[in-house]
């Protein structure tokens, strides 16, 4: 009569397995608030410091009117000022 194999431990395998991979992500996000360059209006913006410096649009909160941002980046990360204009300046 042959031996029978012992099945493996899948159990504890799968377990390693997803341990392995949750990757940790790292986000940099910076809170910052700014004034709304047309109803001077103020409201929280959220700026990913880890993508540099970066030049986009996001609408008010308020007036809901595009706000141009300028962000301007250390190479650390840290945020060094923010520029808000309108659109059609
Ligand atoms: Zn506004």
């Amino acid at each position: 009569m042959p031996k029978q194999k012992q099945a493996p431990k899948k159990n504890i395998l799968f377990g390693e397995d997803s341990r392995k991979s949750s990757a940790k992500l790292i986000y940099m996000i910076m809170t910052q608030t700014v004034c709304c360059p047309y109803c001077g209006e103020r409201f929280e913006s959220n700026i990913d410091v880890s993508a540099g410096n970066e030049d986009y649009f996001e609408d008010c909160q308020a007036c809901c009117r595009p706000v141009r941002f300028n962000t301007h980046i250390s190479p650390n990360g840290e945020l060094i000022r923010v520029e808000i204009r309108r659109d059609d300046e």
